[in-house]
């Protein structure tokens, strides 16, 4: 058995008196695609926020390729350093629901923005790797092109290169086509799909059930602030055992 990339155990997290997640526990190993499912406000978005400490978690351990984040001191709190939060920050990269593109910067600009700002990348070697993801996800030809000026798709698909632009070992995709109109969806998910099969380790939110079926090799369900159900995607998506899992596929189909 190969280390798994990340190892969360028992994760926590509370907003004032809601328990949002109960109890988290998942191992991702290297090349995993990871789809997790479940009802709105289930969780999900908080879920990949944690994993990259974007929210704190409130009880729990993270361990990142054997490294475990934070030290849980005395009165049993993880304390983390801002060196090692960083750290994660960058090796996890985040796709959002909302792209979330700098709106007063091209696209080559908000490519390159946190490779030279935060890897301390060089202008010039920022700049060629910006077009090199750019290229991948088929956006070159807009590199100076600025937000306001594309489709969704193509807009997501810039958020998608500015992630890789910071080589992270594991991408976040949070539901990164349920706000695209519905003949854009195709091309995010073909990219998505292309960094799938080349083996890239991602975690997937998504209500795209035949994309997770076809391209995930874990299908989690959340409800109640765990993972109600999980298994492969046959098992979770074409034969759910559980109830729960049995009303929320129904909804879908
Ligand atoms: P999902 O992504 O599955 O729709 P979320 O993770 O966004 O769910 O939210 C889960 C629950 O946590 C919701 O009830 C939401 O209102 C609550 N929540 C999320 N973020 C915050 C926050 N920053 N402060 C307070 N409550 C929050
Ligand atoms: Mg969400």
């Amino acid at each position: 058995m190969t280390e798994p990339i990340l190892r969360i155990r028992g994760l926590h997290k509370r907003f004032g008196d809601h328990d949002v997640l109960r109890g988290i526990d998942l191992d991702v190993q290297p090349g995993d695609r990871v789809a997790i499912l479940g009802a709105s406000g289930s969780g999900k978005s908080t879920l990949l926020r944690c994993l990259n400490f974007m929210e704190m978690p409130t009880a729990g351990r993270l361990e990142f390729q054997g490294r475990p984040i934070g030290k849980a001191a005395s009165d049993g709190a993880v304390r983390y350093t801002q060196a090692e939060l960083a750290q994660v920050r960058r090796q996890v990269g985040m796709v959002f629901q909302q792209f979330n593109l700098f709106p007063h910067m091209t696209v080559l600009g908000n490519v390159m923005e946190a490779p030279v700002t935060v890897r301390g990348l060089p202008v010039a070697a920022a700049r060629e790797k910006a077009l090199h993801e750019l290229d991948k996800v088929g956006m070159a030809h807009k590199a100076d092109a600025y937000p306001g000026h594309l489709s969704g798709g193509q807009q997501q698909r810039v958020a998608i290169a500015r992630a890789l632009a910071m080589e992270p070992e594991v991408l976040l995709f949070d539901e990164p086509t349920s706000s695209l109109d519905p003949e854009l969806v195709g091309e995010v998910l073909t990219v998505i799909r292309d960094l799938a099969q080349e083996g890239r380790t991602m975690l997937l939110v998504t209500h795209e059930l035949g994309f997770a079926y076809h391209y995930a090799s874990k299908v989690l369900f959340l409800a109640d602030g765990a993972f109600y159900e999980t298994g492969t995607p046959d098992e979770v998506l074409k034969n759910p055992r559980k109830a729960q899992t049995q009303r929320f596929l129904e909804r879908f189909t």
